[in-house]
């Protein structure tokens, strides 16, 4: 920040010292050669013109006004020449908007035009170029002279400049490159302009401009639908990408990188609506996801507020635009947004909210394709969560939301592989069948008894964590998967679980009873353990030593309790 300010206040300081005393000098020692001020108005306004129409060349504006300089130059002179310049330089700068301050770019490039400007003329003087002459050698040679003295200053000063901050840029830059290859489009056109004009007056301007300006909105709309086609791709891809995602948080995540990423923009938000809140699901600024802590706003506040409840996408150009509606806090030095709502069946489920540093960044027809976008997300959430359900119902138990026999069978085989190329060690299986539970059946009704199941299996989850992979194994039966645990940390964690069971006030209502009431039992369990390499190394033979340790160590040895198995 300091080195900024400085940089702005050694700028306009030389500025300041330079530039009105420089045009001074060279009025006094190089005045216009002739004075037509008719003309110079008629080229003035013509060029005014001329620098509110930017050409898009390789995705950045480029301003042609050149061939209008080099006329106006080889006509008037130096004086001229470097205020027309300067004028147009205020135009260019005010038309191209970029994030960086002005105060900073108006005097680096008033100095730099002046010393292009200067540097150019005086080399075109001293080489023996004449002003307001017709002969035609001498305009081509000394014009050329000009505006290849024109360009190299122009390049060696930015070269500089970026060199006097620290930039190190190469001196042979891509935009070098077509600044020189624009000089031979320019050229001719400015030449012809001056020996028109020379001819036939002001009507030059009006014969040399209109092709001019054709070709420029030309380009203009080619461009633009190049832009869309490529937008479109990059969507199209984007779209793809999110239609593999499984997982919901996963295309959350995807999606919102991705997007910010296309549209080249600093922040992007991911916004929720439901229950008359909004609520932000994902935050993506400076580059990266981050943490979400904020407290969810009303549904009809802010910019946000707005999308939900029009149901309309929105473009914001300027900060002034939209500063009456914010909400929450959106970075300080954010300019532009677009906002669009997401939607599902006609019903708006949240909105898309990117933020720009630059003004002016949204065209209207990235709007429309983040609209299209926000549709595509909606259907992947949509896929991804009947994804997670199927996924669910096939893995899991639905009454204890266990893992269910399939999964463990299949959690089993790939221990066993893992074991025996190597990666994994011991692994332990625990089994456990409740005790008398056909009786807990018969006297408080099944439902009771699918009651106690259910508090079973928190029980099993808040005990094993992610130790282990817990699993419905049968009616009452379960098991659990213990990756690393030698036989003995099995047996101490079972019997730890053994003792919980043991006295745990399970919660029923007895829906045999007359009045339904609530009421605390008790059951106790009967565990086996068995351990792979020591007991077996196929995961059929694992279980089944798991069951035979559970039947005949602990329910034949009187139940509630815990047996290895042993050969
Ligand atoms: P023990 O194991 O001690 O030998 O006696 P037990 O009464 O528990 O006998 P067993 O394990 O053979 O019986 C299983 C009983 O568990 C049969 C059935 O009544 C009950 N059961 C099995 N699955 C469910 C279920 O999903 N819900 C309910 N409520 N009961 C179940
Ligand atoms: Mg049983
Ligand atoms: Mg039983």
């Amino acid at each position: 920040m300091e080195n900024h300010k400085k940089r702005k206040v050694v700028l306009w300081s030389l500025w300041l010292l330079i530039v009105p005393a420089g045009l001074l000098t060279i009025y006094n020692f190089f005045p216009p050669v002739i004075m037509e001020p008719w003309n110079l108005v008629a080229y003035t306004l013509f060029f005014i013109l001329m620098s509110f129409m930017p050409m898009n060349i390789n995705g950045a504006s480029t301003f042609l006004v050149q061939w209008v300089t080099v006329a106006v130059f080889l006509k008037y002179g130096i004086f001229v020449e470097i205020l027309i310049t300067q004028l147009a330089m205020f135009i260019v700068l005010y038309r191209s908007r970029t994030n960086e301050e002005q105060s900073l770019r108006i005097p680096f490039n008033s100095l730099m035009f002046f010393f292009v400007s200067l540097i150019a003329g005086l080399t075109y003087m001293l080489a023996g170029g004449e002003f307001n002459s017709l002969d035609l050698s001498n305009v081509l040679v000394f014009g050329l002279i000009f505006q290849v003295v024109s360009v190299l200053v122009n390049q060696i000063i930015y070269y500089l400049y970026d060199y006097s901050i620290g930039e190190h840029s190469k001196f042979l830059s891509l935009d070098a490159i077509w600044d020189f290859g624009l000089m031979f489009v320019i050229f001719p056109y400015a030449i012809a302009l001056y020996l028109f004009e020379a001819y036939i007056g002001m009507a030059a301007l009006v014969l040399l401009g209109v092709p001019f300006f054709t070709m420029t909105a030309v380009m203009k709309m080619y461009n633009n639908s190049e832009q869309i086609n490529s937008d479109l791709k990059k969507a199209g891809l984007i779209g793809h990408d999110l239609a593999d995602r499984l997982e919901i948080e996963e295309v959350l995540d995807q999606f919102v990188v991705k997007v910010a990423d296309m549209f080249k923009v600093e922040y992007a938000y991911i916004i929720d609506y439901r229950d008359e809140q909004q609520q932000i699901l994902r935050i993506y600024e400076n580059n990266q996801l981050q943490p979400r802590e904020i407290a969810p706003f009303s549904y009809n506040q802010g910019i946000v507020g707005k999308v939900i409840t029009t149901g309309d996408s929105y473009i914001y150009d300027n900060k002034k635009q939209w500063k009456d509606l914010k909400i929450g806090k959106l970075p300080e030095d954010v300019q532009s947004i677009m906002a669009t709502p997401i939607a599902r069946n006609n019903k708006i489920e949240g909105v898309l909210l990117l933020a720009s540093k630059k003004k002016y960044a949204f065209v209207k027809h990235q709007l429309q394709i983040l609209e299209i976008l926000s549709t595509y997300f909606a259907v992947s959430v949509e896929k991804a969560g009947y994804m997670q359900k199927i996924i669910n119902k096939s893995e899991r138990c639905g009454l204890t939301k266990l893992y269910n026999y399939r999964y463990l069978d299949e959690s089993l085989e790939s221990c066993i592989d893992e074991m025996k190329a190597g990666r994994l060690d011991q692994l332990s299986l625990v089994m456990m069948d409740i005790d008398y539970f056909k009786s807990v059946n018969d006297r408080y009704g099944h439902q009771s008894g699918n009651d106690i199941l259910v508090q079973l299996a928190d029980i099993l989850r808040a005990e094993i964590g992610t130790e282990g992979t817990i699993a419905r194994y049968g009616g009452e039966e379960f098991v659990v998967l213990l990756q690393n645990y030698s036989k003995e940390r099995a047996m101490l964690l079972a019997e730890n679980l053994r003792k919980r069971i043991e006295k745990y006030d399970f919660l029923i209502e007895n829906d045999l009873a007359e009045d339904r009431q609530q009421q605390v039992i008790h059951i106790t369990m009967s565990i086996g353990v068995s351990t792979a390499p020591d007991d077996s190394d196929e995961g059929m033979a694992l279980i089944r030593n798991a069951d035979r340790a559970l039947y005949i160590g602990a329910k034949q040895a009187g139940r509630n309790k815990v047996a290895a198995y042993v050969k």
